[in-house]
């Protein structure tokens, strides 16, 4: 690794990550100066035009480490050997299911090292898979796999994984503390999950998804209405729930699809439950897109997206990430939240892709108990995603040339040699 700067100059910080007082240059935050010192964040102040030497990154949008709130890397990559398949989420479950029998820890270890490289390379810092959890006795191999990979990867990604169970397993009391047990027995870095849809749909069987939790100390992550049926009850009974039982913990409710075909009202009183709750929303633009709505031979006339505006006009923590990539439910997507949030911006129609939305795929302190800590600050550790052929008014286009520093050390892409252009041939200190 190569070491940046202590000097970073000309930056342009999202409007989210800076304080309120800040000026301006027209309608634009004024560029920003990073300082950095032994790996850390040391100020960030507006630019003075007094120093020349570090990098000048020339107004290059510059966010904090990254964060994929919701993937699968336990069914990445499995695409090409699946065959035909059919469209639609449930199609794709059946399908997984058969492609599972065949997995060894060779096999998903290999896949998934694969997702935690591309996703480093994108300047992911905390990453978060789901994993498919059928036994009602027992852990998946792959769970013991992405359990072992949390320790081949810290410090290069935090990895955090979710058991995605079938409602249907914890419709008895007993089965869902064995389950809650298991995860929470398995060590850090485990969340409590299920899978929460009107097929499989009992009031009774979520409250002891809830209880369980509770009981073994562990945050929840459901898979929450995925779909376009209005009836979909889950988002607005976890909201009740919570606040019933007084739960302690972090609750994550990922798609919430079926906000979008309900009755406008009904929706957004759902929405205010989930503000008062309070509940983390994670939003799946690319495989919403693609399985929602989904017929052979007929255009979609949904999108599939849950109300993302709505939801962060109320003050809801809201990410967007990736969910699939490469298996039955998704081909396209690369474990780059930014790419996930360029399909967002498109189909969700997002004003100000950067200065707003990009705070949707940086803010890993949604996903804890302690929801408070923006990643951008002085004395936060430099993992800085430094995008450097893209400009703020058109990010996300041209965002996949980046450089990615960890601590301050570059950890990924080419530092453009203009950067440096200006290096101590005429070194103007203001001030010591
Ligand atoms: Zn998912």
């Amino acid at each position: 690794m190569n070491s940046a700067p202590e000097l970073i100059t000309q930056a342009r910080l999202p409007r989210w990550s800076l304080p309120a007082a800040w000026p301006t240059q027209g309608a634009q935050p004024a560029l920003a100066d990073l300082r950095l010192r032994d790996g850390r964040i040391e100020a960030i102040t507006p630019h003075t035009g007094t120093r020349t030497d570090g990098w000048n990154v020339q107004g290059a949008p510059v966010l904090p480490g990254l964060v994929e709130a919701h993937t699968h890397i336990d069914k990445a990559f499995t695409l090409a050997r699946l065959g035909a398949l059919k469209p639609g989420l449930l199609a794709a479950i059946e399908t997984m299911i058969a492609d599972r029998e065949t997995w060894t820890v060779a096999d998903v270890h290999e896949r998934a090292s694969r997702c935690l490289q591309w996703a480093f390379e994108a300047g992911v810092v905390k990453l978060r898979t789901h994993c498919d959890w059928w036994e009602p006795q027992g852990t998946p191999l792959a769970w013991n796999v992405l359990r072992g990979l949390g320790e081949e990867w810290a410090g290069r990604i935090a990895l955090e994984r979710v058991s995605l169970i079938a409602l249907h397993l914890f419709s008895e009391r007993a089965g869902a503390r064995t389950l809650a047990k298991a995860v929470a027995a398995s060590g850090p870095g485990a969340c409590l999950g299920a899978f929460v849809h009107s097929t499989n749909w009992s009031a009774q069987s979520l409250r002891h998804v809830f209880e369980a939790a509770e009981e073994f100390g562990l945050d929840l992550d459901l898979h929450c209405d995925e779909e376009l049926n209005p009836q979909a009850a889950g988002l607005a009974t976890t909201a009740a729930l919570l606040r019933e039982i007084r739960f302690s913990g972090r609750v994550v409710c990922g798609h919430t699809c079926a906000l979008a075909a309900q009755p406008e009202a009904q929706a957004l009183a759902t929405l205010d439950a989930v503000a008062a709750a309070p509940i983390t929303m994670v939003s799946l633009p690319t495989t919403n897109l693609l399985l929602q709505d989904a017929h052979t031979g007929r255009t979609p006339r949904q999108r599939g997206l849950t109300l993302v505006k709505e939801a962060r006009a109320r003050g809801i923590p809201l990410l967007i990430s990736t969910d699939n990539v490469q298996d039955a439910f998704c081909r396209a997507g690369s474990f780059d939240p930014v790419e996930a949030l360029a399909v967002g911006a498109l189909a969700a129609q997002f004003e100000h892709p950067f200065d707003e939305w990009s705070e949707t795929i940086c803010r890993g302190d949604w996903l804890t108990r302690a929801p408070n800590t923006p990643p951008l600050r002085a004395g936060a550790v430099a993992d800085l995603v430094i995008f450097s052929a893209a400009d703020s008014h058109g990010w996300p286009t041209r965002a996949q040339s980046r450089v990615v520093l960890r601590a301050g050390q570059v950890a990924a892409g080419v530092v453009p040699s203009a950067w440096r252009s200006s290096v101590r041939t005429e070194h103007v200190e203001a001030s010591a």
